[in-house]
């Protein structure tokens, strides 16, 4: 017996959806796209795009890129301003893809900054958002660091887990600082899926996240739900099979996961394999 609870925030978030439509409206005026490091962290997309004709570059290859035919688009996670006006000069144009609410989070933590705060930030520092970040705020000190500046501003990697943000903000203010500013810049689409997946994992018997194994959203998911619950980490259909799926199953998925890879598992689990 399987009863099946699908996630309300499941599919591409807006920020995603966003950059591919930016890619996809390119390729349809016939213009020849170039990405540096994954559009997003999902293989199937890329696979697909790879086939409609965009050239993926790695990211590391970037400063040794040279003239590039056509349209340089930045990905969701943005990028540093000196890697920006790099492509600028060597492409024929840039389009940005950087999702608005990643945007506001470096416009904040430049102008913080420039306001005389240290930047704290609650991230991955070698997630791509975080290296982008680094070249806005070029002073920003990263989680579990805490800096010794009496002014301190608390801000968060977009994807971040709201709770342990909340705990490193926390830290902060014991330390007895003159002046500690918190300013939560954790998505709200995030905030929501985090929610989403704590509940399921306490009313169900087992958990399955779908997202890509790169996508930090789609780890967060997967870390607080097999913290109460067995969960599954997958990609698509073809890695449950073989697992016992019985009982309650909640489905939710990572930011970067099309609705239609949800939907086939969903399928392959009601039809019981
Ligand atoms: S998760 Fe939020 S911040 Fe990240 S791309 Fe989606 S909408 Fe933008």
């Amino acid at each position: 017996m399987v009863e099946v609870r699908l996630g309300k925030h499941v599919g591409f978030c807006w920020g995603v959806q966003r950059v591919l439509d930016i890619v996809n409206g390119l390729l349809d005026d016939g213009e020849q796209v170039h990405v540096f490091g994954d559009l997003v962290h999902n293989t199937s997309v890329i696979e697909e795009l790879k086939v409609k004709g965009v050239a993926f570059h790695k990211e590391d290859e970037l400063w040794n890129a040279e003239k590039l035919e056509g349209v340089v688009v930045v990905r969701a996670h943005g990028m540093s301003p000196e890697e920006r006006h790099y492509l600028e000069e060597i492409s024929d144009r840039l389009v940005d893809g950087t999702c608005p609410i990643v945007s506001r989070l470096f416009k904040t933590g430049e102008a913080i900054e420039k306001e005389g705060y240290q930047i704290c930030v609650y991230g991955n520092p070698r997630h791509p958002e975080m290296r982008a970040f680094k070249g806005y705020v070029k002073s920003a000190v990263f989680y579990p660091e805490v800096g010794d500046a009496k002014k301190v501003a608390v801000l968060a990697q977009t994807t971040a887990d709201f709770s342990k943000f909340k705990e490193y903000a926390a830290s902060l203010i014991n330390t007895g600082r003159a002046e500690v500013r918190v300013i939560n810049t954790i998505c709200a689409e995030t905030i929501m899926r985090e929610m989403e997946v704590r509940k399921m994992a306490q009313e169900c018997d087992l958990v399955i996240v779908v997202g890509g194994k790169m996508s930090s959203n789609t780890r967060k998911l997967f870390e607080i739900a097999k913290d109460h619950v067995r969960t599954l980490w997958i990609e698509n259909e073809e890695e449950i099979k073989g697992e016992t799926i019985q009982g309650k199953i909640g489905i939710v998925s990572g930011t970067s996961t099309p609705i239609e890879v949800v939907r086939r598992i969903v399928d392959y689990i009601e039809r019981g394999g």
